[in-house]
């Protein structure tokens, strides 16, 4: 067993650490890359972080793991995993749902029409992907989503409701998840289709979450979509949707901030004092950062089964989901651990100057909460490991 990159690999990461230095000293970098705040680069848009995607696409990150007849580069995923961890490490976009969800997606089942409109402009970070899953009543469950798809000519005619969408408010085109057969089975009568944001026919409403971060509500009333965006085949669409957010739940979460707020919580602990000693000599602040680091290597190791499994070629489902649950916990656990320790004035937040560490924990505090809720919560990964892992029954 060998837990060590490769000479490639690591020439790989110096290279991506290359650039990333490059890039800070650009005079927009502060708006590209944020260390503070690990998620807030995937969740805005801005004329900075365009630009650094564009850069990224002209050095051929993007796409690296596409096969090579879709202007990928044949690479193994784990180059994708490299360049995420380093890239999420300082706070950087990631390379995100364009090219990990709808471009690998579309490399498996879409048409051939699909694939030469949209894989180029991915692989070239020209647009940016919302992912219209979740509704007002169809979360966890979400084959029983309403948001209906009637046949209109030589298309279709949508109309509904979606929530909670990620990126609505920029996006160029929406993955979308419909029904389109209401007599079938709920899981059988659901379709994806592609459709663009510009379409006069959706509204996009601000929905401030407890993280600070902005998701949407999107509206959809008679927004016609030719069949061509139709992505594989009518009807087929679940099988779609749980493959693109298996990919989802790895290709989203990262461990270099986790072991980046790891370090901080030892920095301070080691620095700073309390009734007269140090806080690193006090038992009960020693016990639990043993733990932390226990765990944080835990999840490390977990993630790398994940991306072991995933460059097999597989979509590694049940991993991800004991990844995805372990992970966003772990970083829940963290940011309480940091604000028993801070004490009372771990509740200011930034903007109050007696903040302790600029309000970060304050804010991990709640923004950690989402983590384990998006791309799917904590308890329905519990269910994909015991069914799908574990083989345990259905239970409703
Ligand atoms: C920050 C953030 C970003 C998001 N981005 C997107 C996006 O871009 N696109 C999109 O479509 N959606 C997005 N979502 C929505 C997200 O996928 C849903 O919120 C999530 O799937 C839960 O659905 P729900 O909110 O309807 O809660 P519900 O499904 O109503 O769940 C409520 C509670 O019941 C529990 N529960 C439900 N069913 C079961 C069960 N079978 N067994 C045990 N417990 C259960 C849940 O775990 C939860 O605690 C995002 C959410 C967040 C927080």
């Amino acid at each position: 067993m060998n837990f060590e990159f490769s000479a490639a690999e690591q020439d790989f990461i110096n290279e991506v650490r290359a650039f990333i230095h490059e890039q800070a000293q650009l005079p927009d970098a502060a708006d590209v890359m944020a260390p503070d705040r690990d998620t807030d680069s995937m969740l805005s848009d801005t004329p900075a972080r365009r630009r650094f995607n564009r850069e990224m696409a002209a050095r051929g990150y993007l796409g690296m793991s596409w096969p090579a007849q879709f202007g990928g580069s044949d690479k193994d995923g784990i180059y994708e995993y490299l360049l995420n961890e380093e890239l999420a490490r300082v706070g950087a976009p990631l390379i995100g749902k364009g090219v990990g969800i709808i471009g690998k997606s579309l490399i498996r089942h879409g048409s051939d029409k699909l694939k030469a409109e949209f894989l180029p402009q991915i692989r070239h970070a020209e647009i940016e992907f919302a992912l219209g899953y979740s509704e007002p009543s169809a979360g966890s469950d979400l084959a029983s989503l309403k948001t209906k798809a009637e046949k209109s000519g030589d298309g279709w005619l949508i109309n509904g409701q979606k929530t909670w969408n990620t990126s609505a408010h920029f996006a160029d085109w929406y993955w979308l998840a419909v029904r389109t057969d209401p007599t079938a089975a709920k899981h059988k009568g659901i379709s994806v289709f592609l459709v663009p944001m510009s379409h006069p026919g959706i509204t996009v409403r601000a929905i401030e979450t407890l993280g600070e971060h902005r998701t949407n509500q999107v509206f959809l009333d008679n927004v016609w979509v030719h069949d061509d965006y139709l992505v594989g085949e009518l009807n087929k669409g679940w099988v779609y949707i749980c493959e693109a957010l298996d990919l989802e739940r790895f290709s989203i979460y990262t461990i270099s901030p986790v072991e980046a707020k790891l370090e901080l919580m030892w920095d301070y602990v080691k620095t700073e004092t309390r009734d007269g000693g140090p806080l690193s000599a006090l038992p009960a602040v020693r016990r639990v950062m043993a733990q932390l680091t226990a765990q944080v290597e835990t999840a490390k190791m977990l993630q790398r089964r994940v991306i072991d499994s995933a460059c097999q070629g597989g979509v590694p489902a049940v991993e991800a989901a004991m990844f995805k649950l372990y992970m966003t916990v772990l970083t829940q656990r963290m940011a309480n651990t940091m604000i028993d320790i801070l004490g009372p004035r771990g509740l200011l937040h930034k903007s109050s100057a007696d903040a302790p560490t600029h309000g970060k924990w304050e804010w991990a505090y709640r923004a950690t909460a989402l983590d384990t809720i998006g791309a799917g919560t904590s308890e329905i990964q519990k269910n994909i490991i015991a069914r799908r892992g574990l083989g345990l029954p259905y239970v409703n």
